[in-house]
This record gives C-alpha cells, structure tokens and sequence, in this order.
C-alpha cells in the first residue's frame, strides 16, 4: 500500500486526499489549523460558491491565472463533475445568477461536513493542529514531511497548502517557501480579487454608496487597458465591489511594475455625451429657478452631488438658468468619467485570492506532479493559479486535487 501525506487541508488537499485514499494508498492529511476547511467556511459569505455551472472553457477565461494549464484536469472534473461529487455526498446544490452555483442549503458547513464525513468513510487519517514545516526530498525525489520535529516519511506528497492571503484561515504561503528550498521558482505574489486604495480622500464621504450599472476603466499610465461594467462600491479607503475586485488583478500587476494606475467611472453609461446634456438640460427646466446642487437629485446620488460638482469646478449654489453650455460640456465629462487615482491594493491579507505562486512550467498538468521533484505533487492556489469571483477558484482547486493520480506514481 503506498503511503501518501497531504499538507494543508483545504478544498484541493482534501480532494486529493479522497482520490488517493479511492486509489487504494493509505493517506495522512496533516492540517495546521483546529480543523480542516477553515477558508472554505468563509466562502461566498459563508455559502461556498463551490463552482460554477459554465462550460470548460468558459471556466477557462475566468482564471485568468494560467486557466489554459487548468485544461486536461477541468475535462477529468468539469463544474458538472463537481455538483455530481457533492450531490452524491448528500450536498444538494442550486443555480444563481451569473452560473454560480451554491448548496442548497446555503451553509458553507454542509460542505466542510459532508467532505469530513467522506475523508472518514475512506480511512484518511486527518491530523489537526499539525503544522508541516518542511517537505523532505532526496535525489529530487520525496522523501516525508517534517511536523513537529518528527520525520513522517511517504512514498508521496501532495503540497496544498493554498496561497497567502486570509491567512487567519492557515493560508500563510508556507508552501512557497518549501518549494523553494527543492527547487522551485515561485512567480511573484500578488493580491488579487482585492479592494484598492484612492489618493483622493473625498472617498470617504461616499463609504458605503453602491453604484450599479456604471463602467469603469483600469488606466494605466494615461492608458486604458481594462474596462468593466457592472457595480462598484465607496469605502472608507477607495473602493471595492465586483468590478473592482475583477479589475484589481491587473491593477496589482500595474502598481508592481511602477505603473501610474488610475481608475475612469462613467456614471452614466448607457448615454451618449449628448445624451446625457439633454437629460441635464430636462432636469434644469424641471428644476428651473432652483441652485445646480437642488436640480441633480433625479440623476445622481445625493452623497456624489457636492463631489461631482467640485471637480466640475461648478458652484453648488449656482442657480441652473445661470450654467453656461461650457460648464454643462465640463459636468457631462465628470459624469462620464470620474477620476480615480490608485496608490495601492489594499494588502495581501484582505485579498480573496492569491495571484502567483509556484510555477505551473515546472508541474505536470495531467496529474500535478511536480516536474522537479518526483512523487511530489501540486494542487490549488500554492500553485500560480488564479481565477474571478464566480466559483472558478473552487473549481480549479477540485479539479487539481481531483487529478492525482497515485497509481501511476
Ligand atoms: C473570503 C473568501 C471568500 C472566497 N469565496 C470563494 C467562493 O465563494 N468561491 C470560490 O470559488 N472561491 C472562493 N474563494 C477562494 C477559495 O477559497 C480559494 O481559492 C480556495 O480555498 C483554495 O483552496 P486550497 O485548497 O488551494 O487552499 P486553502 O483553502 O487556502 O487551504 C490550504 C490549507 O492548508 C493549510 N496549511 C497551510 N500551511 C500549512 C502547513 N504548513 N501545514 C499544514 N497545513 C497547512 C491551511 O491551514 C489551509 O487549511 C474565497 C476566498 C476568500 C478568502
């Protein structure tokens, strides 16, 4: 019987933990925190998104973190193969918006339960409180794991330690650094899906305005290079919110490279520039002897009128029969395109995702063994894998654990 350990349990160490233990290996899962799944807990607000129901390569496209390498392992184990796993588990599971899909139940610990009850049906030894503090390998090929200063040894370990972000969850990039030590190249390690800094402070008299239905552009260096629609939210320190979070990748990579990184909102972007004036000049006719602060309540929220108006340098007390069409010209541009200038990403910890990783050159993407060292293998986010909000982390690090294959280690 091969023996085979696992470090780290989250969702691609514990489906690779099944799928050896199905294989017939006797398997130890040694995990650092009280209990097992701690980041899957906190998933999707507590409901696990726990895939999405998207064709391959759609699923593809949505981790823009090497998605192509993910190919062979997500035809092993499409979204459709995940919800058949947890439905057999006992886990029913729903549809939402945008494909993302959810147990039924909406309880993220049914799914930590129903995976704990299965890691126990098949043998697998889980062992909490146990952090792994090295992986031991001889001639580039594995050797054991170190877990409290004792030597475990094994004819082959699975590394799914996860990324470094959230690390109240476990996740604290120990993987990276055990890795490294064997040989490995780690791509740099960014946040991603993450909220970004402002330079102007006036975000925070607008913390907590959502704004649905706008789009923003990603600029870089007086650039575009992104552009998304959707919502947004103000916070305290900038802003966050879907888009935000999809756009914060780049912007990552961006302010890594030295890149002056501003944001565009157009606020109404559903009208074209004229449009838009005629709708302002139908607000002033409605609003008539009434001053510009009092005639933009039907267009804008009451929080971004003071904001909009000073950086279309327009007196709020202005009366809107006094408004040249050049001011309106200046009013329309703001609207269309209200500058943001972002200082950083919010740090590592507060990232929903973990951008770089160890590099997916040097891991075979039919079963995740590392190309350096033999019998050692690599699944979820230590990997430089990364994908959008939607279920598509989840179902890259199913797909990975699910591709283990120990018989043919
Ligand atoms: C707030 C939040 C919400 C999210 N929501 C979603 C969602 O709804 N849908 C989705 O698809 N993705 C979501 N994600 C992303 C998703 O959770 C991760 O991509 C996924 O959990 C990665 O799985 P993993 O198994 O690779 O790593 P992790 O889940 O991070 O698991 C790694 C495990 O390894 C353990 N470990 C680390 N070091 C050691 C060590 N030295 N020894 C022993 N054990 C160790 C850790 O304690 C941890 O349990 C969310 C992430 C966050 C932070």
């Amino acid at each position: 019987m091969k023996k085979i350990i696992v470090v780290g349990g989250g969702a691609a160490g514990i489906m690779a933990a099944i799928r050896a233990a199905e294989n017939g290996a006797s398997v130890t899962l040694f995990e650092k925190m009280p209990q097992i799944g701690r980041k899957l807990k906190i998933t999707g607000k507590g409901r696990c998104n726990l895939t999405n129901a998207a064709d391959v390569a759609e699923i593809v496209k949505n981790i823009p973190g090497n998605g192509k390498f993910l190919f062979s392992a997500l035809k092993k184990f499409s979204p459709a193969d995940a919800v058949n796993f947890f439905e057999s588990l006992g886990v029913k599971t729903k549809i939402e918006r945008g494909g993302r899909v959810f147990p039924a139940s909406d309880d993220a610990s049914e799914v930590i339960d129903a995976l704990t009850k299965k890691l126990a049906i098949l043998g697998v030894e889980v062992k909490t409180n146990s952090p792994v503090t090295d992986i031991l390998a001889e001639n580039k090929k594995i050797v054991g794991v170190i877990v409290d200063g004792k030597k475990f040894l094994a004819d082959a370990v699975i590394l799914a330690t996860g990324g470094a972000s959230y690390p109240a969850t476990g996740s604290t990039g120990d993987g990276f650094k055990f890795v490294r030590r064997l040989g490995h190249t780690i791509t740099p390690i960014l946040p991603a899906l993450v909220p970004l800094e402002t330079e102007e402070d006036f975000v925070r008299d607008l913390q907590g305005l959502s704004l649905k239905n706008v789009r923003v552009k990603l600029i870089s260096d007086g650039k575009c290079v992104d552009e998304l629609f959707g919502e947004m939210l103000f916070t305290h320190f900038g802003v966050s919110g879907p888009i935000i979070l999809t756009l914060s990748r780049k912007a990552a990579q961006l302010l890594a490279a030295g890149k002056f990184v501003e944001l565009e909102i157009n606020l109404k972007p559903a009208l074209t520039p004229e449009q838009l004036d005629a709708r302002i000049l139908r607000d002033f006719d409605k609003f008539k002897r009434k001053t510009i602060k009092n005639a933009l309540v039907d267009l804008l929220p009451a929080k971004l009128i003071p904001i909009i108006l000073d950086l279309a340098y327009l007196p709020e007390d202005k009366r809107v029969d006094e408004i040249k069409s050049a001011e309106r010209r200046r009013l329309v541009e703001i609207l269309r395109g209200l500058p943001l200038t972002i200082t950083k990403t919010r740090p590592i910890a507060e990232a929903i995702v973990t951008s770089g990783g160890i590099s997916v050159k040097e891991i075979d993407p039919r079963t995740m063994e590392s190309k350096i060292v033999k019998n050692l293998f690599i699944v979820g986010e230590v990997a430089d894998i990364d994908g959008f909000t939607g279920g598509f982390n989840l179902q890259a690090a199913w797909a990975m654990g699910n591709s283990i294959n120990i018989s043919k280690t």
